[in-house]
Formats: structure tokens, C-alpha cells, sequence
């Protein structure tokens, strides 16, 4: 699928790029001097001619081979990449709404913000093609949106999603479909139920996904690889849902599933003290449901950005949560039915406390049948939110 064609760069500046002792493996270093035989000598890069695929550009040196710029493509309103010079030819035949607004997620809620620009709502009279190009732009306004029930039970094969689309509500029971690039400009997905062939799904380096909805690629039973992408931060329940990358235990690590630097879900037999990985960013929706009944103590990475809601649901054991300062999101109902919580013990003072709450009470975050004790950096807060300084 991937068909790299090298173009000219005469319509560019030749970019010389300086090269750092540690990305050019000077000083004898082991990394990143592929072309240098391995000698470890010292050079400039040398930015050679661009390549492209249908999806992004890359340039690399053609001293030592090393890939010195990969982004998605630029369009301009002729849908002509800026960068490189690719230039889409769309699939005829898809069928278009104008959109005037957009949603836009902030701190766990949806926005709506004017937009100008199409959505693709059909596949119309393109039923028939096994590879769909969605264009960047449409009769002069920018593509930003794949629409609810746009693709459904379609045949093609492959699909190219261009860096102009923000948001895709549905990709469902398009069974022929094995693999999917993101662009980087995607900040939410609704959902890809039911791609019963759907095997990988690559979001980009510099990806600005931000939330996934309700089981967005669940009923994708041969679904074994995705990269979510650090950007990501709010979800619904049951991403994964029948999907293999949930079932094999074998992409588990610890008892915990992890996606990139995210949970996703727990083994229930887990017992005891439970400590997350270092470098974790989220825990998603319900993670730890089917609830893990025999935990005591969780202990939350420094890093850690957001707990979305129901992630530990009837963990009726839990008697002490480790919570960072670093923490920016907790979702309603995060420590539902906890009613053994007696501590929370957060990096961050009180104020920053009943601020990450919105100022609302502890008992939408916080099971109300525990007598639970936030102990923070200047005080404590008790369940009715009274604050005690030290
Ligand atoms: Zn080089
Ligand atoms: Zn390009």
C-alpha cells in the first residue's frame, strides 16, 4: 500500500541539518550512524530529496540514511501538499455536507466552536472502489470531518484520511478494511465498531487525538495493534471491546493492559498493592471493570493527567490511593463504590484539590459510602469537603 515515489527538491531550500554528537553516533556512540558504516565519524546531515506516500513525507540523509523529517502533508486548497508536492486525487463520487460548527473537547467536555469547512457523509457512487482518497479540501473549504454512519458496511480495502479532517464519528462493519492511518490533525474518534478485518490502527508521531468514545474500536476482533498516542486523554468504556488486543492476555503486562501510555484494562484477580507504571498518562473509562475486588492500595505514577470516570468502579477493597499533583482530569464516579477508601493521599494542596473537582462534591468522584480523607500538601479535606490546614 505504502508506494514511495522521490520528488525533486529543487522547489525547496536544500536543508542542511546540524547534527548533535549523541544523533550521529559521534564519539564512537552505537545510535543513529547507519550510513556510516558504523565508523562513528562525525558529519552533517544532508537532507536529501522527499519522499511520500499517500499519507505523510519524509526526508532523510543521504550521508547516513537517518530519517530527519517525517510529518503528515500539508494541503493547500488544490489539495497539493506545500511541503513535498504530493497532490491527492480524490475518489469520485463521495457525497458532502457543509459544516458551520465543530465540537472541540476541553478538560473532559465538548465545545461547540464555528467551523467552515465539509463533512463526508456517504460513500455515494463510490460503493464499488476497493481504495477510497478522501480529499483535504472540497469545492474550496477544508474536508474536517468523517460523519456519523458515512462509512457503513463498505468494501473498500484501504482508506486515506487526509490531515484536514478533525474528527471521525463512524467506520462500521467495513469488513474488507485491515489497516488504518489517523492523521495527526484527528482530535476525536466516535467510534469503528465492528471492522471484523481490521488488524492495525496507526495514529502519527505528532497525533492531537484527545478522546475516543464509546467502544470506539470495539468489535474489532483481530484488532492487535495501536499505537494511542500521548495527546490522548478522555474516553468512554469499552474502547477495546471483543477485541483481540483485549482478550490475548499475551499484550498484558502485570495484570494490566496497557496501550502506549495508557490503561486500558485490569486483570479482576488482582490483589494487594497495585503500583502503575512509571510514565503512564491515563486511565480510561471503567479500566478496572470487571472490578478488581482484592486490591488494597493503587499507587499513581508522577506524569499521570487524567483518571476518566468509573476507572476503578467497585474496587471494594481499596483502602489507600496514591494520587499526583500532575493529575489534571478526574472523571464522575472515578472511585464509585470504592467504600473501603479510607485515604487519598495527593501530591497537591487543597486548593488544587477542589479545583481538579470543579468545586463540586467529592461524592461524584467518590463512593458516599466511605468516610474517606484527601490528605494534600497544606491539609485535608473530608468527605463533606471541609478543609483542614495544617
Ligand atoms: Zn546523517
Ligand atoms: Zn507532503
Amino acid at each position: 500500500m505504502k508506494k514511495g515515489v522521490s520528488i525533486s527538491a529543487i522547489a525547496f531550500a536544500v536543508l542542511f541539518f546540524a547534527c548533535g554528537l549523541s544523533a550521529c553516533g559521534g564519539n564512537g556512540g552505537s545510535s543513529g550512524n547507519g550510513g556510516d558504516g558504523g565508523s562513528g565519524e562525525i558529519h552533517t546531515h544532508t537532507a536529501g530529496d522527499y519522499t511520500w506516500d499517500e499519507d505523510l513525507h519524509r526526508q532523510t540523509c543521504t550521508e547516513c540514511g537517518e530519517t530527519l523529517e517525517e510529518a503528515d502533508h500539508v494541503y493547500d486548497g488544490s489539495n497539493t501538499c506545500t511541503v513535498c508536492g504530493y497532490t491527492i486525487v480524490p475518489t469520485e463520487g463521495l457525497e458532502y455536507e457543509q459544516v458551520d460548527e465543530k465540537e472541540v473537547f476541553a478538560n473532559g467536555t465538548v465545545e461547540y466552536v464555528p467551523a467552515d469547512g465539509y463533512a463526508v457523509t456517504g460513500i455515494g457512487t463510490a460503493g464499488e472502489e476497493a481504495k477510497i482518497v478522501i480529499p483535504a479540501y472540497h469545492d474550496g473549504k477544508p474536508v474536517i470531518q468523517i460523519d456519523d454512519n458515512a462509512f457503513i458496511e463498505c468494501n473498500f480495502t484501504e482508506v486515506h484520511i487526509p490531515s484536514t479532517v478533525e474528527s471521525i464519528l463512524s467506520f462500521t462493519m467495513c469488513n474488507s478494511l485491515t489497516e488504518l492511518r489517523i492523521p495527526d490533525s484527528v482530535t476525536w474518534i466516535w467510534h469503528f465498531y465492528g471492522n471484523a478485518a481490521l488488524k492495525s490502527v496507526t495514529f502519527g508521531k505528532n497525533s492531537h487525538l484527545i478522546y475516543l468514545g464509546k467502544a470506539t474500536f470495539g468489535g474489532c476482533p483481530e484488532l492487535v495493534s495501536v499505537n494511542l498516542p500521548d495527546s490522548f486523554r478522555y474516553s468512554e468504556d469499552d474502547l477495546f471491546e471483543k477485541s483481540k488486543i483485549l482478550t490475548d492476555k499475551s499484550f498484558w503486562t502485570d495484570g494490566i493492559l496497557y496501550i502506549g501510555n495508557h490503561v486500558i484494562s485490569a486483570d479482576p484477580s488482582l490483589s494487594g498493592v497495585l503500583t502503575i507504571r512509571a510514565g503512564t498518562l491515563s486511565i480510561i473509562n471503567s479500566a478496572f471493570w470487571p472490578p478488581c475486588e482484592n486490591i488494597t492500595e493503587v499507587i499513581l505514577p508522577e506524569g499521570l493527567r487524567s483518571i476518566n470516570g468509573y476507572a476503578f468502579d467497585t474496587c471494594s477493597a481499596l483502602k489507600r490511593v496514591v494520587i499526583p499533583a500532575s493529575l489534571e482530569y478526574l472523571g464522575y464516579g472515578a472511585f464509585e463504590r470504592c467504600d473501603s477508601l479510607e485515604t487519598i493521599e495527593y501530591g497537591g494542596t487543597t486548593e488544587q484539590w477542589k479545583a481538579l473537582l470543579s468545586y463540586e462534591p467529592m461524592t461524584r468522584f467518590i463512593s458516599d459510602g466511605c468516610n474517606c480523607i484527601v490528605s494534600c500538601t497544606d491539609g485535608t479535606i473530608d468527605m463533606e469537603g471541609n478543609v483542614t490546614k495544617k
